[in-house]
């Protein structure tokens, strides 16, 4: 597994504050602003290893994209896909994991948390 990590958030901060925590943990950091912009970064680097991904987003949702990443065969399990959203509701949760999603953190997160998630994955810090 690669050390490549894409966070996908509309909000800058999120995307610098969920970044910093995966740096300080080892990863690599990508980042897009919304599903279109995810899915052209992984065009570009398909051995992208784990997926933080927001809900809301303009141009394309994080439901949407997490659909079409996973109708590619090559993107059929992987990457991990971890929902961070305040789409906490359990209908949306359901339909996340239906869609391929493999872990969901409700914001506000924090680094413990985050920790644990990639625990219960399984995903060790590369560092
Ligand atoms: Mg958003």
């Amino acid at each position: 597994m690669s050390n490549k990590i894409l966070v996908v958030d509309d909000a800058k901060v999120v995307r610098v504050s969920l970044g910093k925590i995966m740096k300080k943990l080892g990863f690599e950091i990508f980042e897009a602003e919304d599903g279109a912009v995810a899915l052209e970064q992984m065009k570009s680097h398909p051995d992208i290893a784990i997926i933080m991904l927001d809900w809301n987003m303009p141009v394309m949702n994080g439901y949407d994209f997490l659909v079409a990443l996973r109708a590619q065969p090559k993107h059929a399990t992987l990457p991990y896909v971890v929902m961070v959203t305040t789409e906490t509701g359990m209908p949306s949760m359901l339909k996340a994991l239906a869609g391929g999603a493999n872990e969901y953190i409700m914001k506000p997160f924090s680094e413990s948390i985050i920790r644990d998630k990639l625990e219960i994955l399984g995903i060790e810090e590369p560092r």
